[in-house]
């Protein structure tokens, strides 16, 4: 049995003497007031008129409270990076001249600089996780937070690393998808990429990331946004923690917390989640802050405290080091008299502020509190938006083609659906706006492409008939109107149909819905086009795999773009031509059924093909398409698969070799997917995971062996006791049809989580 290697765990992020002495000293000077103000966040909206002018009584607010913190645009949105970097600079000014300490502002850039005027804004985390390309995640964190310095922000709250496995779930394109391993990959990539590699210095062209949402936030019950979760301790710990657990150890400065609760308990009052599992277990001396008013919701929503005091008393208690207040400073009042009253020990305090000091010190604040724009000459630069329109490209997903692509270029286009001219549902939330319902204006987007725009741009011959509109100015998502009869018209004139549907842009709890299908008018619209006899080429362009079931059959081909930002549809006009070949797999498993949700790791019981007659519960997974489907103008064919070890310990590293081959006549990129399954152990198993992947080019004709290191440790589960475990006995592992066998010939049950 490994030995406990939690007693003395080294640190998650490897102290420097320097600054930990900086972190005492000023600590020593502070009174209770300036330390509770560094624990304190507020939104930008509270402190502007309408012209972005701080006002006389928020000065003194943050004057008066010392404020640490301050998040979101100012009031008006899509702000040009010198003025958003201009204002931050005021903050900073009042701020700092108050209490020598700067400010840390907070933005949510989640797929690139998408607050920003002119940032340059890429595909949703989504689509980042279709292209199974580890490069275009760091290339996604490096752009934003060059851009993102250029207007004198340093701290975005991202990597999202929900695993999302409840489809229902309005948050389901903000991260990586419905895997564990993905999802850390994903985000350890953009960590990288915002972070750089040394996250106790970051440079000019760094700022610091937050993991969020810890943890599973994207499995509720209900599927809608902030409502509660059921997740057994033994999956908490192998399929939520873990991912937080390995981006972490990477050097991840901050966290955010979960809004909701599990089993009971909200994520923002759990000590052994917050100060245990994190800041004990793990030694990581980053910090952690709150979701929006998440403390004030432990009183107003959660009801697991009788005031808002107490509320305070709980989070901060448990090991919340950073209020995300957000609309007043009631929180600063309450605080203190806790801790005047003894209700929240002095020591919690300093841990929290060392930990929001110990951060300002690792961004150089204290150095240089302010960035100006014009020291980011590359701020909207040609790379910058080619790393984008790249990541678009090997993002959409080509799930059918029964041969009618690529298009023509002489092809007489007719392009309909509510998706085909706007750009507001290429984006997406979190663009621009929170809800992304400002997108269409065209001071943000009108020098992007629509769909109907990049194919105009491509084709010889488009035509674009809508049929059915929605609304692209309010936060009404879901309003549609319909004129399907002039699309029918127009057919007779088109080679082929490209009709565009899915959603409109939603964010968080605006965006919760009640039936995943495709709306019944769009689908309409499908079967209105399929009629007139004309091939349909269905491009779907949604934040969630919405029901197509029946109108699947009557598409000849069909591409889920999901989210693919200001380039996506420049990447799909690209696509569909065949000037760029496909290349993206699905990162969640596309279901078929409303009330028949799956994910790839189900367990052995739910697909029971082979029991007859009574027996046969009808237990079938039956959906569209499954995790990891995705098609490519050429094949791949898989041959040699091969372990270096026909038995093994816990402790060995096996070496997986696999040759690849472009089987096809173009050249094409292909995800290599290394899935394993433990074929039986004490805690039924699931049926596979995914343990490594990686992504290589092919000329027609080529070959290449890929080789994965895969550490037998990566094999083990939580079992019922929520103790990590392999078992001794046989495992499967398989790349696409391919399949071999391996053994562990030892059964080791860890004392604790901390395996790596
Ligand atoms: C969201 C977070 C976000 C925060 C700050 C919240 O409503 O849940 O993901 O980072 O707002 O904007």
């Amino acid at each position: 049995m490994a030995a406990s290697c939690c007693q003395n765990p080294s640190p998650a992020i490897p102290q420097d003497k320097e600054i930990e002495s900086n972190v005492r000293e000023l600590l020593n000077e502070m009174t209770l007031e300036e330390k509770i103000g560094q624990m304190t966040q507020v939104t930008a909206t509270i402190l502007v008129d309408g012209d972005n002018n701080i006002t006389p009584e928020a000065e003194s607010l943050l004057r008066k409270y010392k404020v640490g913190s301050v998040l979101n645009p100012p009031v008006r949105v899509g702000t040009p990076p010198a003025e958003v970097a201009a204002f931050v600079k005021k903050i900073n000014d009042i701020i700092m001249d108050e209490t020598g300490i700067p400010c840390l502002y907070g933005l949510d850039h989640i797929h690139g600089t998408s607050f920003i005027l002119g940032g340059v804004l890429f595909p949703q985390e989504i689509n980042l996780a279709a292209s199974f390309n580890r490069e275009l995640g760091e290339e996604m964190g490096k752009v934003t937070a060059y851009e993102s310095r250029a207007a004198n922000v340093p701290w975005s709250f991202s990597p999202t690393m929900d695993i999302s496995r409840n489809p229902l779930w309005p948050r389901f394109w903000e991260s990586c998808g419905e895997d564990v391993y993905l999802n850390a990959e994903m985000a350890k990539a953009i960590t990288r990429g915002l972070q750089g590699d040394d996250p106790n210095h970051l440079g000019p062209h760094n700022i610091a990331a937050c993991a969020k949402h810890y943890m599973g936030y994207g499995v509720a019950v209900t599927g809608c946004d902030r409502t509660p979760s059921s997740i057994a301790a033994s999956e908490l710990r192998e399929k939520h923690f873990d991912p937080f657990k390995e981006v972490l150890q990477e050097g991840i400065l901050t966290l955010m917390v979960n809004s909701s609760s599990n089993n009971g308990v909200p994520f923002h009052c759990n000590e052994l989640l917050l100060t245990q599992w994190l800041k004990e277990d793990l030694n990581w001396d980053g910090m952690i802050v709150t979701d929006w008013a998440d403390i004030n919701n432990l009183y107003t929503r959660e009801r697991v405290a009788s005031t808002k005091k107490e509320a305070v008393k709980m989070a901060i208690n448990a090991g919340i080091d950073m209020s995300m207040v957000p609309l007043n400073f009631e929180f600063c009042d309450e605080l203190k008299e806790l801790v005047e009253e003894g209700q929240v020990p002095m020591s919690r305090i300093d841990d929290a502020v060392a930990r929001i000091l110990r951060l300002k010190f690792r961004l150089g604040l204290f150095d240089t509190p302010n960035t100006s724009t014009e020291d980011y000459p590359e701020f909207a630069s040609k790379e910058h938006i080619a790393a984008a329109y790249r990541t678009a490209v090997e993002s959409e997903v080509l799930l059918k083609n029964e041969g009618v692509l690529p298009l023509k270029k002489s092809a007489r286009i007719l392009v309909t659906g509510p998706n085909a001219n706007s750009m507001r549902t290429l984006n997406g939330g979190w663009s621009y706006t929170w809800q992304g319902d400002e997108a269409e204006k065209p001071e943000f987007t009108q020098k992007y492409n629509t769909i109907y725009e990049a194919l105009s741009q491509k084709f010889d011959h488009v035509k674009y008939v809508p049929g059915i509109n929605y609304d692209l100015y309010t936060r009404n998502w879901q309003h549609e109107d319909v004129d399907i009869a002039p699309v029918v018209r127009a057919a007779k004139d088109a080679d082929v149909i490209v009709v565009c549907v899915g959603e409109n842009s939603y964010c968080e709890t605006p965006g919760n819905i009640t039936d995943l299908a495709l709306s019944v008018n769009q689908q309409n619209l499908v079967k209105a086009c399929a009629a007139t006899g004309k091939p349909v080429v269905m491009v779907l362009n949604e934040g969630r795999p919405r029901v197509v079931r029946e109108v699947e059959p009557l598409a000849e081909a069909i591409v889920d773009i999901m989210l693919p930002g200001n380039f996506g549809a420049d990447a799909l006009a690209a696509l569909l031509c065949g000037e760029e070949n496909f290349s993206a797999k699905l990162p969640f498993t596309y279901p078929k059924y409303v009330n028949k949700f799956a994910v790839y790791d189900y367990k052995p019981a739910e697909n029971q093909k082979t029991m007859a007659g009574d027996y046969n519960y009808n237990a079938v997974m039956d959906v569209q398409w499954p995790f990891g489907h995705g098609l490519s103008y050429t094949t791949f064919a898989y041959s040699n698969l091969a372990v270096d070890k026909a038995e093994f310990k816990p402790t060995d590293v096996l070496t997986v070799t696999v040759d690849v081959t472009n089987t096809g006549k173009v050249k094409g990129k292909e995800s290599v997917l290394l899935f394993s399954t433990d074929m039986y152990a004490t805690c039924t198993p699931d049926v596979r995971r995914l343990r490594e992947f990686a992504k290589v080019e092919l000329e027609p004709g080529q070959t290449k062996t890929v080789t994965f290191a895969l550490p037998a440790t990566e094999l083990a589960f939580v079992n019922y006791f929520g103790q990590w475990t392999i078992e001794e006995g046989d495992f499967a592992l398989s790349v696409g049809s391919e399949s071999v066998m391996t053994r562990c010939t030892e059964t080791v049950l860890y004392d604790e989580p901390n395996i790596d």
